[in-house]
């Protein structure tokens, strides 16, 4: 799995990465496995992240897209990858 900021950035990385070029020629060949697809998936909706305050062991709620957000005990928490 892998994840960009959007579908162009997505669409346009695996359209010239050589491996994936490969990859694909190999299954489209008929070479590897007897079933397979593809897709590029796009959320729906993203929910915040609710990371735990280093501070004081608090939820803190970090709006998506947010880098940072400031728990109510003056500490801070930062967002982390979504997968
Ligand atoms: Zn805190």
């Amino acid at each position: 799995m892998t994840a960009w900021t959007g579908t162009q950035e997505a669409l346009a990385a695996v359209g010239r990465n050589r491996a994936h070029t490969e990859g694909m020629s190999r299954v489209l060949s008929g070479a590897m496995g007897s079933n397979g697809v593809t897709t590029v998936w796009v959320p729906y909706r993203i929910n915040d992240q609710l990371p735990r305050c280093a501070a004081c062991g608090r939820k803190v709620r970090l709006p998506a897209g947010a880098a940072t957000a400031d728990c109510a005990c003056g500490g801070s928490v930062a967002a982390t990858s979504y997968i």
